[in-house]
């Protein structure tokens, strides 16, 4: 039954009750955030247990606030009322974080929380000493544990579908495997068809290379494409990663590789990206949900859209050659913007998904995101993961993995109960695609401007269409208004075959080195 309008006084109390409770659960949420990066890069070993009671007793605040009753009666009477857009958008995010909420029980939160420290422990261990067995019991009451989670949550037609919605609101599993059947189908064939890189490709970029030159020119890449240094900060940590605190505070980090320069370089670009998007966030908005990435996905678009379509795009080179010269002379003196551009895009399958070039990157995606929906269902026993794990590297990608460490012990998201987020690193290449193509409709100029440096132009066009609108539009809509379809893998499989023929069938290309 609709509900009676309430008089114009009333609703802006209301609402302004609302926004005070939401205000202050973004801000308990971006101390937990600092509580994070703070262990990522400074916090002292002898402060680990401490740390972990002080995100316990918060994570808990915050739940408790979540599913307060008074959220939820502030939620039901603004319900029926007109708002403007921005504030609908911020009723149903919170709608959505508030029912996950209060649907799983906190026993279940709780068990599931240790459960996770233990696994995350025996994931390390087992990594370590390359035995899954250490790690197989703690999976698979973990596994268990997600199960109980995705039926407390609901979900229409599988398990899987519940813990997707996490972070990538509104997907299905059914969904994501028909469009990722289409891109693995072509891009084996595109694998195929480029053949193997000979053994010296890339050679150049793997050459020693001082850190503190490698720090200088993620700075000066970093302040090129826009990341505002007065509103974040760049560390190194053993993962990169990048935490959004609030929009005036937003820090990086990187990790530096004493003789592979690019692993440095595009850390550092990639979570550039995400943080110009967490940068770009309406600022009128701060402290709602709607001022937040409107999904996974989409915030991957963003780290892939600086890192490959325009950090390793040939008109990238032309503006960072003088740089690389400037700072490695030793080692880049000679090199032309052709051999550098060609060094940054070898395509050679590995074992190793973080390692893996823009052409083998998602099958490895698809093996995981295939083989973690069959764990919940229960087709896979946890015991044969490691088995169908090389089994399917050496099918999809003809890569023959040497041990489980190289294998199905390489990635973390299991050992802490991430299922369901493999498959949003694909979703961001794709978007990534079809939003770098309409940058390029918009700006027939981009290329020009690349090549000099001038990324401004790009980062007000994704501010725009992408950052300024938070959460305003679902993931979808949003790719639907900014590229006038929904997600889709032929632009980025377009992108990948011209970029790549190109650069194969011109092997005469390769003996340019000046
Ligand atoms: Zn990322």
């Amino acid at each position: 039954m609709p509900r009676q309008s309430t008089s114009p006084a009333s609703t802006g109390d209301l609402r302004s009750q609302y926004r005070t409770r939401v205000a202050e659960i973004h801000s308990l949420g971006s101390v937990l955030n600092l509580l994070s990066w703070d262990q990522e890069v400074s916090l002292p070993r002898g402060g680990v247990p401490a740390r972990a009671r002080q995100r316990s007793a918060l994570a808990t605040v915050v739940h408790q606030r979540l599913t307060d009753p008074e959220l939820g009666r502030l939620l039901d009477e603004l319900a029926g009322g007109k708002h403007e857009p921005f504030l609908a958008a911020d009723l149903r995010e919170m709608r959505r974080q508030r029912d996950r909420a209060v649907k799983i029980p906190s026993a279940l939160v709780a068990a599931k929380s240790e459960a996770e420290s233990h696994c995350h422990q025996a994931w390390a261990d087992a990594r370590r000493d390359d035995t899954w067995s250490v790690f197989e019991p703690h999976l698979a009451r973990l596994l268990d544990l997600k199960r109980q989670e995705a039926e407390a949550v609901g979900y229409e037609t599988e398990a899987y579908d519940a813990l997707l919605d996490e972070y990538e609101p509104g997907a299905t599993a059914a969904q994501l495997a028909t469009v990722f059947s289409e891109l693995r189908r072509d891009l084996t064939a595109l694998l195929a068809e480029l053949g193997p890189a000979a053994p010296g490709d890339g050679a150049l970029l793997s050459q020693g290379f001082a850190e503190d030159r490698q720090q200088e020119l993620s700075r000066r890449v970093l302040r090129a494409v826009g990341y505002d240094f007065e509103r974040g900060r760049l560390d190194t940590s053993l993962h990169p990663f990048t935490e959004g605190i609030a929009p005036g505070d937003v820090r990086i980090t990187t990790r530096f590789h004493p003789q592979e320069l690019g692993a440095g370089l595009y850390a550092s670009l990639h979570e550039g990206g995400h943080a110009l998007y967490e940068q770009g966030l309406p600022p009128e908005h701060e402290g709602t949900a709607v001022a937040q990435a409107v999904s996974v996905g989409i915030h991957e678009s963003q780290s892939r859209l600086w890192e490959n379509q325009v950090g390793r795009s040939r008109p990238f080179f032309t503006y960072l050659r003088p740089i690389l010269v400037e700072l490695f002379p030793d080692q880049l003196g000679a090199a032309s913007e052709e051999t550098l551009y060609r060094a940054a895009n070898v395509v050679r399958p590995g074992a190793i998904r973080i390692e893996a070039d823009e052409v083998t990157y998602n099958l490895h995606i698809i093996l995981r995101m295939e083989m973690e929906r069959a764990l919940l269902r229960g087709d896979l026993p946890v015991a044969e993961v490691p088995g169908v794990w090389r089994e399917r590297m050496r099918d999809s990608l003809g890569v023959v993995v040497p041990d489980d460490r190289n294998g199905a012990l390489q990635d973390i998201h299991w050992a802490v109960g991430v299922f369901g987020y493999f498959p949003t690193y694909t979703l961001g290449n794709l978007y990534s695609a079809q939003f770098f193509a309409a940058a390029r409709q918009a700006l027939p100029e981009l290329d020009a401007q690349i090549a000099r440096g001038d990324f401004q132009p790009l980062l007000a066009w994704l501010r725009r269409e992408i950052h300024a609108r938070g959460s305003l539009l679902l993931a979808d809509d949003l790719c639907r208004q900014v590229t006038g379809s929904g997600v889709s893998p032929a632009p980025f499989l377009d992108y990948l075959r011209s970029k790549y023929r190109a650069l194969r069938g011109d092997s005469g290309g390769r003996e340019i080195r000046s």
